[in-house]
C-alpha cells in the first residue's frame, strides 16, 4: 500500500501517523520526494482499509500496490537511486564502465590490463578472483591471492574494484581486503541465504540475472539484499538462456527499460556474457546505453587467445579502446555523464 500525503502536512501530525502504522505492524519506507511525501507501507495490508487511511486529514491519497517487492520499487521511490562505488557515481544520470578480465591471472595482466582500461575511460575495475565454472577442472581462480593482486592493481590506478563472491564464509576476507563492490554472479542470484549475507555488509552489491530468471525473480533477489539492510544495489543484465544457439546468450535489451520502470535502482549491461564472441560486444554496447542502461560490464583481456576463462568473449585492449571512443559520444547524446 503507498500513502500519499498532503503538501503541507505538519510534521508533528506525520510523526503521529507513522508511529500509529508501526504499532499496527507495518514497516514505513519514507519517501520525500522534491513536491511529494510517500509512505511505503510494508506488511500484510490486506486488512487496511482504504477509507480509515482517507479519514486521516494529512492524507492526500492512497494506492494498494500487488507487486511484492516495496523497498525496489519505484512506485515507493520516484527518483533513481545512486550507488556510490568507491566514490564512482553509478545511475541517476551517471553511466559508469566496469573492465577487466573474467579472471585474475598474475599481477602483470591485472595491473597492465587495469592500466589500460583506465586510460581508455573505464572507471571500476573488473576481476575474477573465485569463479563459477561449469566443469570443476577448470580453472577456479587465484582465490584469496587473485583479490590481492586486484589490490595491487587498484593501487596503481585508484580504481574501485568488483569481484564475485560465491560463499559467505568469504565476507570477511572480501571486507578486509577492500573490496568496493560485491558481485552476486548469475548462478547465485537466488542463492538466498548469501543474498540476506551481503545484504549485512556495508559494501555496494552488483546482482547479476539468473540463466533462466524473470524480472521480477531478479527484483525480488534485490529485495533480500536491501531487506537486510544494504540499500546500494546494482542490476545486471547478461543474458539469458533461450532457444538460440549462435550466442552463448541472449541478451534481454528490453530488461532495461523494464526495470527501470519496475524498481529506482541503477542497471547495467554485461554484453561479454551475454554474446559469449568478442565481434559482437560493441554492438549490444552500443544498444545498452541507447536502451538506458547506467553502466557497462566488459571483459578485456590482455591475451585472450591464452585467457583461463572466457577469452573467447574479451575485447583486447586496443579493440576496448576503440569501443570507448564511439560509446563516449553516444553516452552523452543519451543525456547521461560518463564517470
Ligand atoms: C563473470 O562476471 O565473470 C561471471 C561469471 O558472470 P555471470 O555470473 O554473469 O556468468
Ligand atoms: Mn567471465
Amino acid at each position: 500500500m503507498i500513502v500519499i500525503l498532503k503538501h503541507n502536512a505538519p510534521e508533528e501530525k506525520i510523526y503521529a501517523f507513522c508511529r500509529e502504522l508501526e504499532a499496527m505492524g507495518f514497516q514505513i519506507n519514507d519517501s520525500v520526494g522534491s513536491d511529494t511525501h510517500i509512505l511505503g507501507l510494508i506488511g500484510d495490508t490486506k486488512a487496511l482499509s482504504e477509507s480509515w487511511l482517507l479519514a486521516n486529514p494529512i492524507v492526500d491519497s492512497c494506492r494498494r500496490v500487488s507487486e511484492p517487492y516495496k523497498k525496489a520499487n519505484r512506485k515507493f521511490h520516484p527518483d533513481d537511486t545512486v550507488v556510490e562505488v568507491g566514490g564512482v557515481k553509478v545511475g541517476g544520470g551517471h553511466f559508469a564502465v566496469m573492465a577487466g578480465p573474467c579472471s585474475v591471472e598474475s599481477e602483470a595482466q591485472i595491473t597492465g590490463v587495469a592500466r589500460r582500461v583506465q586510460a581508455a575511460g573505464a572507471s571500476i575495475l573488473r576481476g575474477g578472483a573465485f569463479k563459477p565454472r561449469t566443469s570443476p577442472y577448470s580453472f577456479q581462480g587465484l582465490r584469496a591471492e587473485g583479490l590481492e593482486l586486484l589490490n595491487k592493481a587498484k593501487a596503481t590506478t585508484g580504481q574501485p574494484i568488483v569481484t564475485e563472491l560465491m560463499d559467505s564464509v568469504h565476507i570477511p576476507l572480501f571486507l578486509r581486503e577492500g573490496v568496493d563492490m560485491i558481485q552476486i554472479g548469475a548462478r547465485n542470484m537466488q542463492n538466498f541465504e548469501l543474498l540476506k549475507a551481503v545484504g549485512r555488509t556495508d559494501r555496494p552489491v552488483l546482482l547479476k540475472r539468473g540463466l533462466s530468471a524473470t524480472l521480477e525473480e531478479l527484483v525480488m533477489s534485490a529485495e533480500y539484499i536491501m531487506a537486510a539492510g544494504n540499500p546500494n544495489v546494482i542490476l545486471c543484465e547478461r543474458g539469458i538462456r533461450t532457444f538460440e544457439n549462435s550466442m552463448r546468450n541472449t541478451l534481454d535489451i528490453s530488461a532495461v527499460p523494464m526495470l527501470k520502470k519496475m524498481t529506482h535502482l541503477p542497471v547495467i549491461i554485461d554484453p561479454s556474457h551475454a554474446a559469449g564472441i568478442a565481434f559482437m560486444v560493441p554492438s549490444l554496447a552500443a544498444a545498452a546505453v541507447a536502451a538506458g542502461a547506467d553502466g557497462l560490464m566488459i571483459e578485456v583481456h590482455n591475451d585472450p587467445a591464452h585467457a583461463k576463462s572466457d577469452g573467447a568473449q574479451s575485447l583486447t585492449p586496443d579493440q576496448f579502446d576503440s569501443l570507448m571512443a564511439t560509446l563516449k559520444p553516444e553516452v552523452e547524446f543519451f543525456g547521461k555523464a560518463l564517470n
